[in-house]
């Protein structure tokens, strides 16, 4: 009998984790992929709708492009995981694998910081960033704020590359000596993992008048004094607020019993949980690396490794840890620091800064993915 793996989500993990054993084993693959939605979204392309560079439509890549041998896609809403069983229930049925695989992401807590429903906007969902690029262009005047909610968080300097954006879509419509634009941020620096990238954002914000608070995050919004509370009892008042909410696993892991405090523990080296042949990858795993996209897909190189080396025999390779944080500076140019956590006795990062030139990076960055995925 074929081994029989189950996939759970189709973002950056789940599909890097699918192609590669559908790559490795064809057709005699037993791949199951359980995802809600229809279609792929990269997490940066939310800035690009929330400023009207691109329709939600546009960026959407529809799951029926998603086809690899021996994959089989499902879409249905997961609602339980037995992890001890490997059993997941989903709103079509019940399955069961040899090898349970967590992919599920993270999402968005906004009860946990109250206010920031009634009276702020989150632009880390599609949802968000669709609402958002509807209330941008009538903002003209007043304080702006930027603001994260809790750590860990996804992209780490997905909120400076906002107060970057922000600033020069004001700038072009002529009224950003109208408004002032604050960045609170839990961080002790815009990008901990790379000193350089941190240095050239601090630059870029005193150059354009951006405040930046860092080691703070915002508690909550007081809709009726327009006032947004930091945990250290700053208060800083806003006409519009940009938010980062807090996040958690999704809440069938969190009823699975698998997550502590919001994440699931995991052994970095083998993404493997507490329960034998459960690995979780991505965003919902307690690595203490970066959440971003080309971890997720480090970690699914090691997992495809781990079970193929259970399956066929040999040795699994390790996580790297490896994976990019690419920033757009807002004038058309884009850096990034290349990191690199496990490969060697430290985190060794490779800086590359802002430039024009480096937009073709981000561009190549996307099309790798939607030929290697889609076929596209
Ligand atoms: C504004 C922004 C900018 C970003 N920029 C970058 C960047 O430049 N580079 C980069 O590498 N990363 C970037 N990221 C981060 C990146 O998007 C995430 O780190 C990445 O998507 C994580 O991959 P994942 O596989 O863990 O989760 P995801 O890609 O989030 O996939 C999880 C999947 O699980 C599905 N799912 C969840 N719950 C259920 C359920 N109950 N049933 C069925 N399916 C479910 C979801 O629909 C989703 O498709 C950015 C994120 C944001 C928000």
């Amino acid at each position: 009998m074929k081994s029989r793996a189950l996939v759970l989500g189709a973002g950056f993990g789940g599909m890097e984790l699918s192609t590669l054993l559908s790559e490795a084993l064809g057709e005699k693959a037993d791949v199951t992929v359980i995802e809600k939605g229809d279609a792929f979204v990269f997490g940066y392309s939310k800035i690009d709708v929330m400023f009207g560079r691109a329709t939600p439509e546009a960026v959407r890549l529809p799951y029926c492009n998603f086809v690899k041998p021996g994959v089989r896609f499902v879409q249905e809403t997961i609602t339980a995981i037995d992890p001890a069983a490997r059993r997941v229930t989903t709103t079509g049925g019940t399955y069961e694998a040899d090898f349970l695989v967590v992919a599920l992401g993270a999402d968005y807590d906004l009860a946990a910081t109250p206010g920031l429903a009634e009276d702020g906007y989150e632009f880390y969902s599609v949802a968000g960033a669709s609402r958002l690029r509807e209330v941008l262009p009538a903002f003209s005047k007043g304080p702006a704020i930027v603001g994260v909610s809790g750590f860990p968080y996804k992209c780490p300097p997905a909120p400076s590359e906002c107060a970057l954006m922000l600033h020069h879509y004001l700038a072009m419509r002529g009224v950003r000596d109208a408004c002032e634009i604050t960045l609170v941020i839990p961080l002790s620096s815009p990008m901990p993992a790379s000193a350089d990238l941190s240095a050239d954002l601090v630059a870029a914000f005193s150059e354009r008048g951006i405040k930046l608070l860092l080691g703070r995050s915002v508690k909550a919004l007081e809709p009726g004094r327009k006032t947004a509370v930091l945990d250290d009892g700053t208060e800083l008042p806003y006409a519009l607020y940009l938010g980062v909410p807090k996040h958690q696993v999704p809440q069938p892991v969190l009823a699975s019993g698998m997550a502590e405090n919001g994440w699931v523990p995991i052994t970095v080296r083998t993404l493997e949980t507490r329960f034998p042949n459960v690995y979780a990858i991505g965003d919902g795993a307690a690595t203490g690396m970066p959440k971003a996209g080309s971890f997720a897909e480090s970690a699914a190189r090691a997992v495809a490794s781990s079970i193929l080396a259970k399956i066929k025999g040999g040795e699994a390779t390790p996580n790297s840890g490896t994976g990019s944080c690419l920033v757009e500076f807002g004038d058309g140019r884009l850096g990034w620091a290349d990191l690199d956590f496990l490969t060697g006795p430290k985190l060794t990062s490779t800086y590359h800064p802002p430039s024009v030139e480096g937009r073709a990076h981000k561009v190549q960055f996307g099309a790798k993915r939607m030929a290697r995925w889609f076929g596209l």
